[in-house]
């Protein structure tokens, strides 16, 4: 009997369960950035902008290299990814934001 690892037939198939993509389903996030509403949050500090406070950024913070850690809607930090190619930061209430929606040369 050499056909053990492949021999799953015999293993009842679970019907596949309508499982929550691991994304979140929310847009908020990335439709604020398209529709260029002004932050709540500052994207890289998480302080709270209407609080006056200015937050200092660095060179290739205002030049849209690097990754926002917080979340611009609710100032939650977010989940970053840094890809070759740029970088995705999630927020859990908020949503998927993606490098290449502010990069206009894309
Ligand atoms: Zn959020």
């Amino acid at each position: 009997m050499s056909e053990v690892t492949t021999a799953r037939e015999g293993v009842p198939k679970k019907k596949p369960v309508r499982r929550r993509p691991r994304k979140i389903a929310s847009t908020d996030l990335a439709d604020a950035i398209i529709a260029g509403d002004a932050p709540l949050y500052d994207p890289f500090t998480g302080t709270e902008l209407s609080t006056g406070e200015t937050p200092h950024y660095s060179p290739s913070m205002r030049a849209g290299l690097e990754a926002p850690r917080f979340c611009q809607l609710c100032g939650r930090r977010m989940v970053v990814q840094v890809r070759p190619d740029g970088w995705t930061a999630v927020c859990s209430r908020h949503g998927e934001l993606d490098s290449v929606l502010l990069d206009p040369h894309r």
